[in-house]
């Protein structure tokens, strides 16, 4: 089943639990998601949305940090379930974190990350570490930029660089990026995407890209998931939905651009402002107390995806 797929995500929830003792709430953060990336080609994928959208849970739900309440997930063919903590899909989907400097342990030096990476990976050489070089090669680095530093020596950027060549040791299918550009100067960002755009183009790998920042997203992706209080309201392609959003909240984002969060990371999903939690819990679409079209129906009936100009969009203006 699904053997010709990278990953299917197939009507995926998660529910989490808020409060103690009888003050208890239930949240969807993750609301009956639907998607897939095939095989071949290897495809960028963008998750984007604001800050406690649902983003970092989806991701933490393909790498297995997270089981779904509900719905399915399969990994080249195989559910998920069978495949966690194994070696293969260890190796096979790497994350990338926001925060270069968290990634790495400040008091451990950044060739010991890549020597024990490849150690535990293979049986390299005694004294040489093929793989790291050819990881760093990937990214731009040579194994004398790196030898002795601990992170605090390197730049942001460096750093970054550094991260994602320690994932490419063990040669990847697939990897999973939350925000890895928002922690890193404006005038190095573009180097690191670039980076994202050769890997998928040269080595064949797939990458699920998570941002607020929709003109990286425009760059490097080749569609677009945009996402509202879990659930995706609008997905096509990249260039369709960014160039002509038809979801208000579409919209929205596009024209205010926002800038990336620092705040939003992989474990901050449940810590909900007001705003959030209104939202999280509204009948109907979630987007109707903020939307400037909204309808009658809106306020009592969530509406489906509907099929428009080869994308989905979940808006009762277009049934
Ligand atoms: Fe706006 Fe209604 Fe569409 Fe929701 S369903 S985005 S409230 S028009």
């Amino acid at each position: 089943m699904n053997n010709d797929k990278l990953l299917v995500l197939d009507n995926v929830t998660k529910v989490f639990t808020k409060g103690q003792g009888f003050v208890k709430s239930k949240i969807e953060a993750v609301s009956r998601v639907s998607f897939e990336l095939e095989l071949q080609p290897p495809e960028i994928f963008t998750l984007a949305g604001e800050s406690g959208s649902g983003k970092s849970t989806v991701a933490k739900l393909i790498l297995g940090f997270e089981a779904p309440t509900s719905g399915s997930i399969y990994y080249k063919g195989q559910p998920l379930e069978h495949l966690k903590g194994k070696r293969e899909f260890i190796r096979d989907v790497q994350p990338i974190f926001q925060n270069p400097f968290e990634t790495f342990n400040p008091l451990k030096k950044v060739q010991n990350y890549f020597h024990d990476t490849e150690r535990s990976f293979g049986s390299p050489p005694r004294g040489q570490y093929p793989l790291t070089e050819r990881s760093l090669e990937l990214v731009g680095l040579t194994a004398a930029e790196i030898k002795d530093k601990y992170p605090s020596e390197m730049s942001g950027g460096q750093l970054q660089r550094a991260s994602i060549a320690r994932a490419l040791i063990t040669n990847p299918s697939l990897l999973i990026a939350d925000e890895p550009v928002s922690m890193i100067d404006a005038s190095l960002r573009m180097s690191v995407v670039n980076l994202f755009k050769r890997l998928k183009e040269e080595q064949g790998v797939s990458i699920i890209y998570i941002t607020h920042d929709l003109a990286t997203a425009y760059y490097i992706s080749d569609r677009i998931a945009i996402m509202l209080r879990g659930q995706f309201v609008e997905i096509g392609s990249v260039k369709k939905v960014l160039d002509n959003p038809l979801h208000p909240y579409s919209q929205l984002l596009q024209s205010s651009v926002p800038a990336p969060d620092p705040r939003d990371r992989w474990t901050e999903d449940i810590a909900l402002s007001d705003l959030e939690a209104r939202e999280y819990t509204r009948q109907g679409c979630k987007f109707a107390g903020r939307c400037p079209r909204v309808m009658e129906i809106c306020q009592r009936q969530e509406p489906e995806h509907y099929r428009v100009d080869d994308r989905l969009v979940k808006c009762h203006l277009y049934r």
